[in-house]
């Protein structure tokens, strides 16, 4: 499987922060060897030491800025055109996972201080900015990567990406149908609507082979950035059952059917039934379905 290329705060490999440590998260331990990663660290790009006082997002005349509370110095200009200077190395980049809670790197989850208070939750900087201007590209900090939904799309996407990009350095007409096609279930289970949208668009024969490349790959990407809910698992694993069960026992089926109403009330793991599914899948020499990325979308060793 190809590997993500994939930014990372930099304090996930080396003791860069503001208190001179590191941080150990299972997750992105567990993700590292299957990335191609690239570490920042936007505080220490800045100048700024390690140790270093503690920043903080502060809101000011209805503006948000990046304040260094015992220096009392504004650094919003420096992280600014510190972001600014990146933007190239984010335009082929497959997934960013940025440290929770940072002034810099939080997605969501870093306190806003107005007056020396808490008045809310928002983003760091680099965040902010990649949410504005790259909302294509996965981003998630460490924090959200703990909800297994949350972890199993973020994989989902980064993995596709990856593979998109992989798959344009060989495109060709023929190449794309089979891509398409092995991305099927998948583009089911998070957006059904542009699943249609792009199997028209595989078929059109008035646009150039690049003109087709170029909207497939928009919409492939705005497709699955579209999270999964059970209910679209569900109509999807019913789907792909109704591969088997004409070829199963009436005690098998019932079995099958049965798991399918577990998973609805949430009374089994979405992963359960891939691997039964997959097993199915060679037990009934279903080649179609074996192809399918929803059935193996990620290396299985990171699991979720
Ligand atoms: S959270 Fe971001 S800014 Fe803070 S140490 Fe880690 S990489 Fe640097």
């Amino acid at each position: 499987m190809i590997k993500p290329k994939v930014l990372l705060s930099r304090c996930f490999n080396e003791a860069v922060r503001y208190n001179g440590g590191k941080v150990q998260d299972e997750r992105v331990e567990r993700l590292k060897p299957f990335i191609e990663p690239i570490y920042v660290c936007p505080e220490v790009e800045i100048g700024l030491g390690i140790p270093r006082p503690r920043i903080i997002v502060i809101k000011e005349n209805e503006q948000k800025k990046f304040f260094q509370v015992d220096t009392r110095k504004d650094l919003t200009k420096e992280i600014l055109d510190f972001i600014q200077k990146i933007q190239p190395l984010l335009r082929d980049i497959d997934g960013i996972l940025l440290k929770s809670k940072s002034p810099s790197c939080g997605v969501g989850s870093t306190n806003l201080y107005y007056k020396g208070s808490i008045i809310g939750k928002t983003s760091g900087f680099l965040a902010e900015s990649i949410k504005l201007n790259f909302p294509e590209i996965p981003l998630e900090d460490e924090g959200r990567l703990k909800d297994p939904e949350i972890y199993y799309h973020f994989l989902i996407r980064i993995f596709a990406l990856a593979d998109w990009r992989a798959f344009l350095k060989k495109a060709s007409p023929a190449e794309l149908i089979s891509f398409h096609s092995a991305y099927k279930f998948l583009l089911k289970t998070c957006n059904e609507e542009l699943l249609k949208h792009l199997g028209r668009l595989v078929a059109r024969s008035d646009l150039s082979f690049d003109e087709k490349l170029s909207l497939y790959g928009s919409l492939f990407i705005k497709a699955l950035s579209k999270k999964p809910t059970r209910a679209k698992h569900l109509n999807t694993l019913y789907h792909m059952a109704g591969y088997f069960t004409k070829k199963m026992n009436p005690k098998e089926k019932r079995h099958l059917l049965n798991l399918l109403e577990r998973y609805r009330r949430n009374k089994i793991e979405l992963r359960t039934l891939l691997e039964l599914f997959k097993n199915l899948a060679f037990r009934f020499e279903e080649n179609y379905l074996l192809s399918q990325k929803y059935l193996q979308p990620f290396p299985e060793e990171l699991d979720f």
